[in-house]
């Protein structure tokens, strides 16, 4: 995070003890001026060791463990007590607080185990490759827990190698990670085939759409399922996972990757519609799209102290996403966009993702990203942005990426060739998602 993303949601929340690790005690120092309501700082230290920090009030974790009461008892909280908080990543506006309660984080972490959720069983060997400050990572922190699995965690800042490294050595059966770091760990298993990550099953995939490609390498090429899902920090986060039903399973890999692509059915429990701008609810026909809302048990019914933010609930407990879907006949969900990211040309719709996940599928391509820019005559137009898998080389060409476009989008969605940008990579958020805000930024 950045010092004013960690300032703001420290004094948004108004934390007064706060536990940090001593790799980050820099950034704390400069932030801790601003942030008037915390009264201590709890250093956790590898080594033990208290370092040097002017922080206020500063305790070292384990010292503090051994200064306690052994006889204490610790209070039952109620089950509607509040249990922990998280903050969206803010890719707009400030980041906005979740709150999640005893019960909710209980009956999601059931959800995120069973057969047809994330799947957690006490044989699996889980690394999560998602900070734990987004969504609880993924509610994996608690899943892994509950149902006994072996918890391998990555530490700061690993890349690629340290990744593959950790899967070979720790028998890794599941990981959980957003596409940009199942792109580069799949470039480096491609450039160190002596690398074995047989023990590995599943890939988790969710924060951003799945690309197609990615989702036929990994099988064809290691055997390795990924299973995409969609959620929410205010869904704690699961919402839906994409699995084949019984009927499909039989159907040929090209059908089984439509399906796979989508962000999939509701996990048990959670409700999904799709709506209109007056909140009527449109058909599950694969094809009307609409903003997606939903209700549930650990859905958040409000943003923590932030009554704008919060007319996205209503009083009923639907919860309006900001996401433009699609559901189709059998009940799998697929995101066309964000509301905000929708391009709109010519008084039509162009979907930013269709056409990130078209320009990944080629084989040259590491990632791309497609934003709006303004445009006197139509509105807006789509500019892309294109990381070459192979960095320095002159190929593929904005011709190539124009002509590869032509073929699957209407002539007036294609951007223009002056629109398609290479650069070296695409700006992340804290959490690894695209930065569009970043990439708008740069456009004018
Ligand atoms: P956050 O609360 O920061 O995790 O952001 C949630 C948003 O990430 C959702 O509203 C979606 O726009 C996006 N998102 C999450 N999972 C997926 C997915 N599998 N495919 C596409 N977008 C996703």
């Amino acid at each position: 995070l950045s010092d004013e993303q960690l300032q703001f949601i420290i004094n948004h929340a108004e934390d007064k003890l706060v536990f940090v690790d001593s790799s980050l005690l820099g950034q704390l120092e400069t932030v801790q001026e601003s942030c008037p309501t915390v009264e201590r700082f709890v250093v956790i230290d590898e080594q033990n060791q208290m370092p040097e920090t002017p922080l206020r009030g500063a305790l070292e974790y384990e010292a503090l463990l051994q200064s306690g009461d052994p006889d204490f008892n610790p209070p039952e909280p109620h089950e509607q007590a509040a249990a922990a908080m998280c903050y969206t990543s803010g890719t707009t506006g400030d980041p906005k607080g979740v709150v999640y309660s005893q019960r909710s984080i209980y009956l999601h972490t059931l959800g995120v185990m069973i057969g047809d959720g994330i799947g957690l069983r006490q044989r699996d060997t889980v690394l999560p490759f998602v900070p734990m400050f987004h969504a609880n990572a993924w509610g994996v922190a608690h899943a892994a827990l509950m149902a006994g699995s072996k918890l391998v965690l990555p530490g700061p800042g690993p890349g690629p190698a340290d990744l593959a490294m950790l899967m070979e050595k720790e028998q890794v059966t599941l990981a959980a990670g957003v596409p940009t770091i199942w792109n580069m760990l799949y470039q480096y298993l491609k450039q160190n085939p002596q690398t074995d990550v047989s023990s590995v099953e599943t890939l988790v995939v969710g924060g951003s759409a799945a690309p197609r490609a990615m989702i036929r390498n990994y099988a064809r090429e290691f055997g390795i399922t990924i299973l995409h899902l969609w959620g929410m920090t205010e869904m704690s986060p699961l919402g839906t996972v994409s699995r084949p039903k019984a009927h499909m399973l039989d159907w040929d890999e090209e059908r089984l990757l439509d399906v796979r692509m989508k962000q999939g059915m509701p996990a048990p429990g959670v409700e999904i519609r799709v709506q209109d701008d007056k909140d009527q609810t449109l058909p599950w026909d694969g094809e009307t799209i609409g903003e997606l809302a939903v209700r549930g048990p650990w859905v958040a019914r409000a943003y923590y102290n932030n009554p704008a933010a919060s007319k996205a609930f209503t009083a009923d407990g639907w919860f309006k996403t900001g996401d433009v879907v699609t559901i189709d006949p059998e009940g799998y969900m697929q995101i066309a966009d964000r509301t905000k990211d929708l391009i709109k040309s010519g008084g039509e719709w162009i979907s930013s993702v269709d056409m990130e996940n078209a320009i990944m599928a080629r084989d040259d391509v590491l990632e791309a990203c497609v934003v709006a820019r303004p445009d006197d005559k139509w509105d807006e137009r789509p500019v892309a942005f294109v990381v070459r898998a192979a960095g320095g080389s002159d190929s593929p060409t904005p011709q190539d990426i124009f002509d590869h476009l032509a073929g699957q989008f209407a002539k007036w969605q294609v951007p223009y060739l002056e629109d398609i940008h290479f650069i070296e990579a695409v700006p992340k958020t804290s959490v690894g998602k695209f930065d569009k805000k970043v990439l708008r930024g740069q456009l004018s």
